[in-house]
């Protein structure tokens, strides 16, 4: 059994759940994995906010249009009048849920709003492949997906909740779920974040112990640049999963951060695919290195960085100096992403400034703080093996014009990262191109 995932872009249209419908009927028994129809997300979090503000004319008005763009998409999607129709009953169930919350007070209902758009994907789909004639059971991700107090999805819960269900259908030819929602644990509707669905596709693969799981979205595969901001990049064939884990959480949009962990601790291969390409090569992240070319694979950008310079008389003999600052971020449940230390400081990189002033305010008790905002950490990710001379300073030479504030390097053998100013992302990732890879 494979875990196949949609995203937003391969389920944005009436056309792409045709498409889709195509390449899942006849694969097999496979557990199928969507997104919101891109954009949905975005305007449910809107209608939210307009809630929220109190602002009910302005939900209102929100909810009408996008009731009417899914009216559109559902008179292309279905010829069959009867199929129409019980997709428009479904569809209908969703936006009276959301509807429920202009009219009662708003509460905890941001979550159960945001929920809708996976909800909605899914009845269409579900429809859809129906009146193909497949025999398909949509399993409700509510059922079987769950964080804990810690927000941490339970994989126990799901491989428990799960695996029953499966069982229940031996004649389903297939299986349709939502990606993103899940509950809490106080039995709340809630979400895994935004572009959670492929954390979703990996803990389901994980349950089932799955053959494989493939993320299919909107490029042939995990580039070697960020093809948003970098002209002529190309899919990198193979990654290792310490080396998409550097990527996805360095700011590979492609992939969730946290969908990575999952998979590779059940070392079930990710494949990542085109739904407008289906034959493209893409992307296989495994735990393999045989197949892997030596050399550095790919760079990527993480945005809103701010970097924190503590400096203290004598830090590196002064021992405890290190602990008494890591304690500090760790009071305030603030992750730190870079390091770099001298006998006089240590610099570090958070991307989370939620309780950045009350860090600094405490900081400030033993030491003299500075603080940059605005940085990015450029992360070039590959084999990195501190044996494997020359790799380093060929990183070093295309960042030969930019003004470097922190690099880290050694961490781990897979990357090398730069701290710089967001003004210089762009010059950056097109000279680390032009010095890496071309
Ligand atoms: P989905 O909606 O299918 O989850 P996402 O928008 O989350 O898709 O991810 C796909 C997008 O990630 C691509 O369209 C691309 O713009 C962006 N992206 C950023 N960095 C990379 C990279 N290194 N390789 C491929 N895509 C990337
Ligand atoms: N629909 C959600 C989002 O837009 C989850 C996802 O697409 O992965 O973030
Ligand atoms: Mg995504």
């Amino acid at each position: 059994m494979k875990v196949l995932k949609f995203g937003g872009t391969s389920v944005g249209s009436a056309q792409r759940i045709k498409n889709v419908a195509e390449l899942i009927r006849n694969r097999g028994r496979n557990i199928v994995v969507l997104s919101a129809m891109s954009g949905t997300t975005n305007t449910l979090v809107e209608i939210a906010d307009y809630l929220r503000r109190g602002n009910i004319d302005g939900a209102k008005e929100t909810v009408n249009n996008l009731e009417k763009k899914y009216a559109r998409e559902l008179a292309e999607l279905f010829a069959d009048e009867q199929w129409l129709s019980a997709a428009r009953d479904a569809v209908n169930a969703c936006f009276a849920v959301i509807r429920s919350f202009t009219e009662t007070p708003f509460a905890t209902a941001e979550k159960t709003i945001l929920a809708q758009g996976e909800k909605i994907s899914t009845a269409m789909m579900y429809c859809y492949l129906q009146s193909l004639g497949v025999n398909v059971i949509l399993l409700d991700a509510l059922e079987f997906m769950r964080t804990d107090a810690n927000s941490e999805p339970e994989i126990t819960y799901t491989r428990n909740r799960l695996r029953p269900l499966l069982q229940r259908y031996p004649d389903a030819q297939l299986f349709l779920t939502q990606g993103y929602i899940c509950r809490n644990s106080n039995s709340g509707v809630d979400n895994l974040q935004r572009g959670g669905s492929d954390l979703t596709a990996s803990l389901i693969g994980a349950a089932i112990q799955a053959e494989e799981i493939e993320i299919w979205t909107d490029i042939d595969g995990m580039h070697n640049n960020d093809p948003r901001y970098v002209d002529g990049t190309a899919p990198v064939d193979h990654l290792h999963f310490e080396e998409a884990a550097e990527l996805a959480y360095f700011g590979a949009k492609i992939l969730h951060p946290a969908c990575v962990l999952p998979a590779k601790l059940n070392n079930i291969p990710v494949r990542l695919l085109n739904t407008m390409d289906p034959q493209a090569k893409g992307t296989t992240i495994d735990n393999n290195f045989v197949h892997h070319p030596r050399g550095i694979k790919a760079i990527a950008a993480k945005d809103n960085i701010t970097a924190v310079r503590i400096k203290s008389g004598r830090m590196l003999l002064a021992y405890g100096f290190l602990h008494k600052v890591f304690e500090i971020f760790e009071t305030y449940r603030t992750p730190i992403d870079m390091i770099a230390t001298s006998e006089v400081g240590v610099s570090v990189t958070v991307d989370n400034d939620q309780n950045l002033h009350t860090i600094i305010d405490e900081l400030k008790k033993f030491a003299t703080v500075t603080v940059d905002r605005d940085m990015v950490i450029i992360c070039v990710v590959g084999d990195l093996e501190w044996h494997n001379c020359g790799l380093e300073t060929k990183a070093l030479e295309a960042m030969g014009e930019i003004p470097v504030r922190m690099i880290s390097y050694g961490g781990s053998d897979y990357n090398i990262s730069f701290l710089i100013h967001k003004n210089d992302k762009v010059k950056a990732l097109n000279s680390l191109s032009k010095h890496l890879f071309k």
